[in-house]
């Protein structure tokens, strides 16, 4: 009998007042019981309408088909066959606009909760399943991959199992590229991502970190080395800023360099190497995943005080709203309506040495109201004159977007961008320079994890028809 409850299972978290204190994940998990009991709320439809919502398209109704008769392992199977990274994508995918928006059961009340299920799925597994893959054999191909960010996990892992011999080439020190530098460990435990580089590195994937393609070797010479095909998974790594007055003042962050600081370089421990911040008031800038991610993070690092701003309105911040949620949950203050204009510092002609001299004090910021539509619909802000004030802060954080870093480009003849920046590729990856495939944030900018996946799974179906000459 089919669970007709018009809502979801409530997803179990932390206390807001408690997690905003540690860097434990918030959500804690369905158990047996309550996966259960939400899987009843599925109707199994024939047409079944959430799947075209999934860019993966994962068999949706099988997997819970599979949860409603118990077979947790059935469920991950069926899973597996779509998606390499379900623990992933069951925390972080936007599922309220993919997957759960065309699900029928969100006509009348909310959607079958497809995130928290495959999330259950996949922890169920991982608790379960303590084995690592057998290593492939080899085909006798080697192929490169550029980067370690979902894209080029997914394709390494898709070429391995095909008996490719890969190697990915990662610039930082850990692999999982945004996955652990950027999400914050209270959203997307580290674990989680180690878990699945282990599972590449048993099935024979080499991960070469601190190497940097472009500077310590360059596309070129990794086929001179005798790679056949190379993957650019690379993302989109470049902070934009503002270009307002101050933005090279010390206590100035771009939100990529304040994650990757807290996430890979320990700022939170008591005596950190390159610490960011000491308590004080913090501005994030912008109203995006990763403007939630830098203000609760900025929070937990010991911040007395966290400002959002943002220059539209409640209902156009792009940010997940369950992230909106827990971050007023736990108490960011959210300046919405308003822009900066310029940031403020600390400045004693008289004393050069003065320890205090170009550290930012302040934000001066603008308010605004909302005008006519933008070409994409939403509405424009406009300042509204004479409504100029100060925000007393120690540290600004700049999430505005990123952008595809130019390196790769400028030092791979014959590899074309557009004019953001983004690689030019073809519906199956392939780029203008022969023998190299792109995906991910590198090709649209920056984007989400699963269509990062979905590119990477694309591209190695591509590689393999090329080098197999299928
Ligand atoms: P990335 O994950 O960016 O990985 C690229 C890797 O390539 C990096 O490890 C980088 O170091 C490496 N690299 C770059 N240049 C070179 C080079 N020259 N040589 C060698 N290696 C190189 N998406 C969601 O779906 N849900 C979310 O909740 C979400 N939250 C986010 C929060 C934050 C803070 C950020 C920054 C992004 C978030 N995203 C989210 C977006 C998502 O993480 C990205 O779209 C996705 O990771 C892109 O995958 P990718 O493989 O293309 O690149
Ligand atoms: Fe939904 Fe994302 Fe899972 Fe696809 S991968 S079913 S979009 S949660
Ligand atoms: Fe189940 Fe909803 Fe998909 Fe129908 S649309 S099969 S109810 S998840």
């Amino acid at each position: 009998m089919a669970n007709m409850a018009p809502n979801k299972n409530p997803m179990p978290t932390q206390a807001p007042e408690v997690r905003a204190h540690n860097f434990d994940e918030v959500a804690l998990g369905y158990s047996e019981a309550t996966a259960l009991d939400e899987a009843m709320r599925c109707l199994n439809c024939k047409n079944h309408p959430c799947v075209t919502g999934c860019p993966v398209n994962i068999h949706i109704p099988e997997f819970i088909a599979k949860i409603q008769e118990g077979d947790f392992e059935g469920a991950y199977q069926v899973i597996q066959q779509s998606s390499s990274l379900p623990a992933v994508c069951g925390r972080v995918c936007p599922q309220e606009t993919q997957c759960e928006s065309k699900c029928v059961r969100g006509i009348k009340g909310e959607p079958v909760g497809i995130g928290r299920l495959e999330r259950f799925v996949a922890d169920w597994h991982n608790a379960h399943a303590t084995q690592l893959p057998d290593p492939v054999p080899s085909n006798g191909h080697k192929v490169a991959v550029v980067g370690s960010g979902p894209s080029g996990l997914t394709c390494a892992g898709d070429l391995a199992k095909k008996g490719y011999e890969v190697t990915v080439f990662e610039a930082l020190h850990t692999a999982g590229g945004v996955l652990v530098y950027g999400i914050p460990e209270f959203r997307l435990p580290k674990a989680i991502v180690q878990k699945e580089v282990d599972n590449l590195t048993a099935m024979g994937v080499k991960m070469e970190t601190n190497m940097v393609i472009g500077k310590t070797l360059t596309i070129d010479e990794l086929f001179d080395m005798g790679f056949e095909a190379v993957f650019v998974g690379s993302g989109a790594g470049l902070p934009n800023f503002m270009n307002i007055p101050g933005e090279s003042l010390k206590g100035v962050y771009s939100a990529n360099e304040f994650l990757t600081r807290s996430n890979l370089m320990k700022a939170y421990e008591s005596d950190p190497v390159t610490p960011i911040m000491k308590g004080g008031k913090v501005a994030v800038v912008g109203g995006g995943n990763v403007a939630m991610d830098a203000a609760r993070t900025a929070l937990r690092l010991g911040a007395e005080k966290v400002y959002i701003v943002y220059r539209r309105s409640l209902e156009e911040l792009p940010a997940r709203k369950e992230e909106v949620e827990h971050a007023m949950e736990e108490g960011i203050d959210f300046q919405l309506l308003n822009n900066p204009v310029e940031i403020l510092g600390y400045n004693n002609p008289d004393d050069r040495r003065d320890p205090k001299n170009g550290f930012v004090t302040g934000m001066r910021c603008i308010k605004m109201e909302l005008g006519e539509p933008d070409e994409k619909g939403r509405r424009r802000p406009v300042e509204i004159p004479g409504s100029e004030f100060e925000l007393e802060v120690d540290t600004v954080v700049m999430s505005i977007g990123t952008s595809p870093n130019p390196l790769i480009k400028s030092t791979t003849e014959g590899l074309d961008v557009n004019n953001r920046g983004g690689i030019i590729v073809e519906e199956n990856g392939a780029t203008t320079k022969k023998g190299v495939y792109a995906g991910g944030d590198a090709v649209t900018g920056a984007a989400t994890v699963i269509s990062a996946m979905g590119a990477g799974k694309v591209a190695a179906k591509a590689i393999d028809e090329y080098l197999s000459g299928k």
